[in-house]
């Protein structure tokens, strides 16, 4: 057993979320279920090394972790974050480029390719490290019912990714695609790899609130229904209603933790534009700093940031780009100026914005 399973150093649960408010604004309930869930997996791990000695240990099963939310609201830079914190190898793909084998496209094992670059294929190490699979609601099977509909895609797809995430050893070719037939395979066994699966599953909430509609009815308790909040259904989330969306009983069986992300209002945009340790406004602050400069922001153009990404509906995603579009001038023209302070005025960014 390599020394360093022995040795790794997991943080506690609500250390690890400590860490991720750091970095990331809100979403405390996805927080706290991921830092369980990553403080259990990598437990797990230590566990499964040491009883391999002691006979009749308990194996601990892996959870793998799925993240249901819209696009930019913090899925990716929360996994990035804890294998950032854990050090451990980290590599992000998108389930919609993967193909079963034998079409064009790139197969499952290309992922632990990816992994295996970030270790400079060092396979032990890969072995340990997280992978954050984007767009997983992109591969599922169209319509509910497997017989009538069989969508051999995304089917495909769902069943070579069931053999990573069920932890099997998988002879990965170092370089991805099958260009190079002549060259080696490294062995990789995945069976402690933590995959974190992302998703904005568009339109679950329907079957969320079909299945609330018959369970309200069914477990009607004498204390009155349960209050059901039904503007933000995604909170009640459950493996039931992935399946009815399209992922394959077996891939949802090997994501047993579940989480769900909300919707940044207004009040989210404008705290990730300035809190987070290294927040939009805090990088301009530095570039400008680095020419002895002092930015100077004014409230206001941080609310104007945060309603043109609304308006134009890029949530955080469209931060940055906002951003450019205000502070791009000054970046050319503050150099050479020699000046020591440049202050950003609501009425300067908007003439920068069109
Ligand atoms: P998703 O994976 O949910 O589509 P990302 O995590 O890629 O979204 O978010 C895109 C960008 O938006 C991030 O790089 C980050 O700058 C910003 N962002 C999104 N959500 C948050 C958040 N909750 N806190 C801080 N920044 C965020």
């Amino acid at each position: 057993m390599p020394e360093n399973k022995k040795t790794l150093d997991v943080p506690k649960p609500r250390e690890i979320k400590a860490y991720l408010d750091r970095y990331v604004i809100g979403q405390d309930r996805a927080k706290k279920i991921l830092s369980v869930a990553v403080y259990n997996h990598y437990k797990r791990i230590m566990n499964n090394v040491l009883s391999e000695d002691a006979a009749g240990g308990v194996e601990l099963e892996k959870s793998n972790i799925l993240l249901v939310g819209p696009t930019g609201t913090g899925k990716t830079l929360l996994a990035k974050t804890i294998a950032k914190m854990l050090y451990v190898p980290f590599t992000i793909v998108d389930a919609t480029v993967l193909t079963q084998a034998g079409y064009v496209g790139e197969d499952v094992e290309s992922i632990l390719s990816r992994l295996l670059q970030e270790t400079d294929y060092d396979a032990r190490q890969a072995e340990l490290g997280i992978v954050f699979i984007d767009e997983i609601d992109k591969i599922t099977r169209k319509g509910d019912n497997p017989s009538i509909t069989r969508d051999v895609s995304g089917e495909g797809v769902q069943q070579a990714l069931l053999k990573l995430l069920e932890g099997s050893v998988i002879n990965v070719p170092p370089y991805g695609g099958r260009k190079h037939p002549e060259q080696q395979f490294i062995q990789v066994n995945t069976q402690n790899i933590l995959f974190i699966c992302g998703g904005s599953f568009e339109g679950i909430e329907r079957n969320i609130a079909q299945r609330l509609n018959t369970q309200v009815i069914g477990f009607d308790t004498p204390a009155g229904k349960r209050e059901i909040d039904k503007e933000n259904l995604l909170q009640y989330v459950e493996s039931q209603d992935l399946k009815k969306y399209g992922l394959i009983p077996e891939i949802v069986g090997r994501l047993p933790v579940v989480t769900y992300l909300d919707n940044l209002d207004r009040k989210a945009l404008r705290r990730i534009l300035v809190e987070p340790k290294n927040a939009i406004i805090r990088q301009y602050e530095k570039l400008f700093e680095l020419d002895g400069i002092k930015l100077e922001v004014e409230p206001a153009v941080l609310d104007l940031i945060v309603d043109t990404a609304i308006d134009k509906k890029l949530g955080a995603r469209g931060l940055r780009s906002i951003c450019e579009q205000i502070f791009t001038d000054a970046m050319f023209d503050a150099p050479s100026q020699k000046r020591k302070s440049f202050r950003v005025t609501a009425e300067y960014a908007k003439k920068r914005l069109v």
